[in-house]
């Protein structure tokens, strides 16, 4: 096929209204070329004859997998730019989309700026700070060559037990609708007037953002990940809709659908919930992508009836499909589809007009490659400062002092001596959790940053000697004049379900560490986690103070900052914190339930109680 030209292609030229380009596009294309702009396929077999022979739409690194470990924002974007350019290189010159997990900050890549997981930052009900947060993410992401972030998650997690429960900013709708400013950080703010429902990317400095996953994700049986959530449509639309309805009016660009199902119905094949309720009725005109290999569980065993899932799915209303090794064969299955009739060709139009328009509103086929002028904001000293605050907010107070009359914090930053110990003192990579460097997260240094360890030896006085011990040993305990200890202990990484838990307690033995220190030395005891935890009533009578941290990220000084006193406490409960398992879902629970801290909950320095 013959390369087309310049000449007077409509749809090459940007005066032309974005609409007359998608016509004129799509009026050039080949069945074939439209499956492939509807395939969006792996990093890693991403070879430059698959992007220009099947005309890919869109390319991802699952997981956050990147070029290699430790690869530098400038990696990265050599290598979206040579995808790119083998894309500007097919028949029609289409642009592709290069997509990303970067879920909090550009998390994939090396010495990028790791702000608080969701959880945390449902906890600061600060909509600007989430709008911040999206800016300073954009620049990032696409300072490293990446058009295209799967964020925000705006699932309302109704149970602590789900392994993505701080991938939600709230088991509650109006908080996660609230944070969904985040999307108009992340795309840009649309002028007034903006057609609703419209995709919406400002500039070059703003990537695509996805609002997932549509829709029930976090209302599932028991927490369990991708399983069922059992409500009346009136119900759905209350609970989970709402935040879509908030991103939608912000102009967010592509929405994901979920795994879950609806009542015994899988999201994937649902005409009802994707085309009715969220083209037609919410007029959603980006498009739809699948989740990873989200097709695929349309039959059992996963992809066993390849046509099946592709024609209910396509005709269910996705657009793009993640798909994301097997696009030959997916592709092929596709354009026969549609040739034997089972899938109109009028869906397929539909389909390859909203992914165009979202690459068109992008400014894509004006400005395909990285802005090489972006890569000094990886990870910079302001965007560093922005996640400290974010952290500094997201802190909840739960207990501050045996008795309520003396408070414990905030602590003596010139103490003679004290000890920090813990599984989480001294690990950037716990600190971040999941989705951080790979899919899962890791221990350890996997990125640059300041672990609590490295904050506290920071901000005490000059005097003051800090003892550090990951497993606290009796000498320690035996060592004199230690003033107090700060104990962090929590969960480790986990992602979608691998962090599926019906158990919740602090594991790597957390209460015993605590308890071990308690016992001898006043101590501050501070939560990494992704959810509430079990407190039992024993322990926690034996701990001086409490912090739930979340998932802070990169900034470890936003704790010290606020422990020691140079700031208060801001943050509020974004999820109920249960007492025992059996009471989950706390939601669910009768009136009467009383829980160990009720959503909302936060002590603050400066009064004695908020309950948000
Ligand atoms: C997750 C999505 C994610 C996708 C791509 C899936 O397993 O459910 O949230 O965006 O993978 O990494």
């Amino acid at each position: 096929m013959s390369k087309v030209g310049n000449l007077n292609c409509i749809y090459k030229n940007p005066n032309e209204p974005i609409e007359a380009r998608i016509k004129d596009l799509l009026s050039r294309m080949t069945l074939k070329e439209k499956a492939g702009q509807m395939t969006q396929i792996e990093r890693s077999v991403a070879t430059p004859s698959a992007i220009k022979d099947f005309c890919i739409g869109s390319i991802l690194s699952g997981g956050g997998s990147g070029p290699f470990e430790n690869a530098l924002p400038s990696d990265w974007a050599n290598m979206v730019d040579g995808f790119q350019k083998s894309s500007l290189e097919s028949r029609l010159g289409v642009p592709l989309i290069y997509g990303i997990d970067a879920v909090h900050g550009n998390n994939s890549v090396y010495g990028a700026t790791i702000f608080p997981h969701n959880v945390g930052l449902g906890a600061t009900r600060d909509a600007d700070l989430a709008q911040r947060i999206g800016v300073a993410t954009a620049l990032e992401v696409r300072a490293s060559g990446i058009h295209y972030t799967f964020a925000p998650c705006v699932a309302v997690s109704r149970d602590p037990r789900w392994g993505r429960c701080y991938e939600s900013y709230s088991e509650n709708t109006e908080i996660v609708r609230k944070m969904t400013s985040i999307v108009s950080g992340l795309q840009g703010q649309p002028p007034e007037g903006h057609p609703r429902g419209y995709p919406f990317v400002a500039g070059r400095n703003n990537i695509i953002a996805c609002a997932k996953h549509f829709v029930g994700d976090g209302g599932t049986e028991k927490g369990v990940n991708e399983a069922n959530t059992i409500l009346s449509y009136d119900d759905l639309e209350r609970i989970h809709i709402e935040p879509y309805l908030d991103c939608i009016s912000q102009g967010v660009s592509t929405i994901m659908a979920s795994y879950s199902s609806w009542s015994g119905r899988k999201v994937h094949g649902d005409r009802f919930l994707l085309t009715e309720v969220l083209k037609d009725k919410l007029g959603f005109k980006g498009f739809v992508i699948s989740d990873w290999e989200g097709l695929d569980r349309l039959s059992q065993p996963h992809g066993s009836n390849y046509h099946y899932c592709i024609s209910s799915a396509i005709n269910a209303g996705i657009d793009m499909v993640m798909v994301p090794f097997r696009y030959e064969s997916f592709i092929e299955y596709l354009t026969f589809l549609v040739e034997s009739g089972e899938i109109p060709i009028a869906r397929i139009d539909d389909a390859v007009e909203r992914i165009l328009r979202v690459k068109f509103a992008a400014g894509l086929f004006e400005f395909p490659f990285t802005d090489a002028s972006l890569l000094d904001r990886v990870g910079c000293k302001a965007h560093r400062d922005l996640a400290r605050e974010a952290v500094r907010k997201s802190l909840v107070l739960l207990k501050n002092g045996k008795d309520p009359n003396k408070p414990f914090l905030p602590l003596n930053k010139n103490a003679k001596r004290i000890l920090v110990a813990g599984t989480h003192a001294d690990d950037l990579g716990y600190q971040c959790g999941g989705w951080t460097a790979t899919w899962h997260g890791s221990s350890g240094p996997i990125t640059i940053g300041t672990t609590i360890l490295d904050a506290i030896k920071e901000a005490v006085g000059v005097e003051t000697e800090v003892i550090y011990e990951r497993y606290p040993s009796i000498d320690t305990m035996k060592c004199k004049d230690i003033s107090f200890a700060i104990v962090v202990v929590g969960e480790g990484p986990y992602a979608e379900f691998t962090g599926d838990n019906s158990e919740l307690v602090i594991p790597f033995n957390g209460a015993d560490i605590i308890s071990s220190v308690t016992d001898r030395i006043p101590t501050l005891v501070i939560l990494i986690s992704g959810r509430p935890l079990i407190l039992e009533s024993w322990l926690l009578e034996k701990i001086d103070a409490l912090v739930a941290a979340w998932l802070p990220g990169s900034e470890g000084a936003g704790i010290t900052d606020v422990v020691f006193g140079d700031h208060d406490f801001k943050g509020s409960l974004p999820v109920t914190w249960f007492r025992r398992v059996e009471d989950l879902p706390t939601h669910a629970v009768d009136n009467s339930y009383d829980p160990l801290f009720p959503l909302g909950f936060g002590l603050r320095y400066t009064k004695e109680n908020s309950i948000d």
